[in-house]
């Protein structure tokens, strides 16, 4: 079993989490049994081309999202992580999720490679939060009445490139590299792992399975995120 580390020893830290993060918290998942995607085609509701035939279901389902999410609390390990980087300001947390759970359990500055479902974005714009409710405050922008749509990256979208440059320009600076709960299929984000081993970061990964990047990890934490984020750093 892997010893307790002490993050002083690092001065730049980045913990990387996908949606195995949330997954003690009942966040739903996409894919997989029980995933969204196998209730629901991604086609009529998370894409581009679904918002522009129909933005009400679109902005329905998204919804109904949220108040699943709503109903959900940050777990052990998401409060870990907060208090962690509230205590090394060198401690980056860059997450695949859209459901603003570290956010919800303190964290201060979350790189959000996907999006949030708690912005909207106006095409001409830009995005405005829209926080705590399951139903959005406007569905409409208050500056030129055009439709607002999730801030998210949907299916066929591509990321935010800033938001991405930001997160490669932390991972190349970092020493230790954390992964949590990340299947390491879905690219670009999965393009980020090479670049911390390329650095030559130290490499850990907590997850109950293996993964299809296992093997750019030097250490590799059998756990839950639950169990092992406040197991494994110490505050
Ligand atoms: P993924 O669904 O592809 O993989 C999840 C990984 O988490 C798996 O490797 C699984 O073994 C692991 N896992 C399951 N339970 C865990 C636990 N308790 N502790 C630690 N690990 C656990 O997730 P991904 O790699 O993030 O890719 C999915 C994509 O879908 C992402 O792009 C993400 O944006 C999006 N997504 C977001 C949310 C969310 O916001 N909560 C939920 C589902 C999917």
């Amino acid at each position: 079993m892997m010893k307790p580390i002490s993050l002083s020893a690092y001065s730049r830290v980045v913990f990387f989490t996908g949606a195995g993060m949330s997954a003690e918290s009942g966040v739903p998942t996409y894919r997989g049994r029980g995933g969204i995607w196998a209730e629901y085609r991604w086609e009529e509701y998370a894409c581009q081309d679904a918002f522009d035939a129909d933005p009400n279901k679109v902005l329905d389902f998204h919804e109904q999202r949220r108040g699943r999410v709503l109903a959900c609390q940050p777990h052990a390990g998401h409060m870990h992580l907060a208090a962690l980087q509230a205590a090394h300001p060198g401690l980056s947390i860059i997450t695949q999720n859209t459901d603003g759970m570290h956010q919800r359990a303190g964290a201060r500055e979350v790189v959000e490679l996907h999006g949030s479902l708690w912005r909207m974005r106006c095409a001409r714009h830009g995005a405005v939060e829209d926080l705590g409710a399951a139903v959005y405050e406007n569905r409409d922008c208050g500056l030129c009445g055009g439709l607002l749509r999730p801030d998210i990256t949907w299916f066929a979208d591509a990321v935010n490139a800033a938001v991405f440059a930001r997160a490669q320009q932390l991972i190349e600076e970092a020493e230790l590299f954390v992964a949590v709960g990340t299947s390491g299929i879905v690219y670009p984000a999965a393009g980020l792992v090479p670049v911390a081993a390329r650095s030559g970061a130290r490499m850990i990964e907590i997850n109950p399975d293996e993964t299809e990047l296992s093997g750019m990890f030097g250490e590799r934490v059998r756990e839950t995120a639950g169990v092992a984020v406040p197991r494994v750093f110490e505050i």
